[in-house]
């Protein structure tokens, strides 16, 4: 078993070989060898992190308070001059000049304590010396200095720049936010421990701009508001913390921040940074552009540039997250002993890929014919009544009953619903739960609102 105490996941790569074997990731450029921190997501893997999406998305966008923003990956260059990243987004790399090991030092634990290589133990070091981390490419035909453009290694400039767009747009009133998903790229000195922390990943980050002075208080309420969102998903509250930068911590554009950090299987580690990055960013475009980005506030006359805080949680970080929350084995073992371990990702139903799964109890074509019937009525609604409910749902007629209940658990599906000999007398089928196995009989044509209910019923 690779649960630990409390069952808690304790080793990533179950879930590495799960990932793969079940179609959530897959290593990028497989059949090339790979290409390093860079992956793919599969068939169940790509549904799941739109759904991890979505939940986000939603719960910004259906504030009031908060608007969407998708702005262009690549930004005018001097944008990154303005935020710092030019001159500072960097990390200390060190060599190793034995192994040729080349490492973070400020994360490297062995390094700090005893300026020795993690990989060799040599001593036989560089100096570090600032990395920057930001990729670069060429915009246009000439690959010179002067069609140099980067990637972008945060979404939240994007946000900056459009700020006052947005607002006079809107027509929104301080305070309020702007939120925004999106890739994101940082040339990582040492990437790794699968999707945590990789090269090409996506940020789901939200700007909310508030009067100088509001800012504290606003800064706590977003910390809790984040913290609930988490618990609405269902991420188990011991394995969420609050992490305060101290004083020396702090980014240069931050007055205060703090991680919310999660209980990975390598162990405490941020999932998502929550800062007061102040009038920082606003201020810098604002010299470097020659415009202005403030706010003139209607009520009480005056103009001011607004304080910013920010929630930034990684895409793909948060769906690690998910997955190592839900990964659980279940001893099933008989009085006899024998073996019987089930594998359940007990994911929240909106983050699930999958809502149903229909199942034939043999590929007898009136069953067949019965469960596609169903299988439609599922995936489409009936009548178009979005009151029933339409559901990501798919179909397994190969294998045991058992066997195809058990695939359905490792997924994360929340109900199976089997069609089988009695259907066709009584118009039901069998409704198994993940969680609990508990079998319930419905009738076909209440089957859209009993999933949807069992679905918003989940706790
Ligand atoms: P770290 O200290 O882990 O490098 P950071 O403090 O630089 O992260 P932020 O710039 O605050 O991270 O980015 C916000 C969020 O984006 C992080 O909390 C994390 O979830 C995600 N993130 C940042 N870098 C990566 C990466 N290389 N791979 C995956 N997700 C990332």
């Amino acid at each position: 078993m690779t649960n630990g105490p409390s069952n808690r996941l304790t080793d990533l790569n179950t879930l590495v070989s799960l990932a793969k074997r079940r179609g959530f990731v897959f290593q990028s450029s497989e059949i090339y060898g790979g290409l390093s921190s860079c992956w793919d997501y599969g068939p169940l893997g790509s549904q799941m992190k739109f759904n991890v999406k979505m939940a986000w998305w939603k719960a910004m966008t259906r504030r009031p308070d908060v608007v969407g923003l998708d702005a262009a990956i690549l930004m005018a260059p001097m944008v990154w001059k303005a935020s710092g990243h030019v001159d500072g987004f960097s990390d200390p790399l060190v060599d190793c000049k034995e192994c040729k090991h080349r490492f973070r030092a400020d994360n490297t634990e062995s390094y700090l304590k005893s300026r020795q290589c993690p990989n060799c133990g040599s001593k036989n070091l560089s100096e570090p010396r600032q990395f920057n981390l930001m990729f670069k490419t060429h915009m246009g035909p000439v690959e010179d200095q002067g069609s140099i453009v980067y990637l972008r290694p945060e979404t939240a400039q994007g946000i900056f720049v459009n700020f006052i767009n947005c607002q006079t747009s809107t027509r929104h009133k301080i305070p309020f936010g702007i939120a925004q998903i999106g890739k994101s790229f940082r040339n990582e000195i040492t990437p790794g421990n699968f999707i945590f922390r990789t090269r090409e990943f996506e940020q789901m980050e939200m700007q909310y701009f508030v009067k100088p002075g509001t800012d504290e208080k606003a800064f706590e309420d977003w910390k809790e508001t984040r913290m609930n969102f988490y618990k609405r998903f269902g991420l188990r509250l011991e394995n969420l913390r609050f992490q305060p930068h101290g004083p020396g911590e702090l980014a240069h554009y931050a007055k205060a921040a703090v991680d919310v950090q999660y209980n990975f299987p390598i162990g405490w580690s941020e999932l998502e940074g929550i800062h007061n990055r102040s009038d920082f960013d606003l201020s810098q475009h604002m010299k470097f552009s020659g415009k202005s980005l403030e706010y003139f506030d209607e009520v009480n006359k005056e103009k001011f540039v607004p304080f910013v805080i920010e929630t930034a949680v990684g895409c793909d970080r948060l769906f690690l997250a998910f997955l190592c929350d839900a990964y659980r084995e279940e001893n099933l073992a008989d009085e006899k002993g024998g073996e019987d371990v089930r594998v359940v990702l007990g994911l929240h139903p909106e983050i699930a890929p999958l809502k149903a799964a229909v199942l034939p109890l043999s590929k007898k074509d009136e069953l067949i014919g019965t469960a596609e019937k169903i299988r439609l009525r599922l995936a489409e609604g009936v009548g178009g009544e979005a009151a029933t409910g339409d559901f990501d749902v798919t179909y397994d007629e190969s294998a045991s009953i058992g066997k195809r209940y058990r695939r359905q658990d490792e997924i994360g599906t929340p109900f199976c619903v089997t069609v089988d000999f009695q259907t066709a007398a009584d118009q039901k089928v069998t409704v198994r739960h993940r969680d609990t196995m508990k079998q319930d009989r419905v009738a076909i044509d209440q089957l859209n609102s009993f999933i949807l209910q069992g679905l918003r019923n989940f706790t």
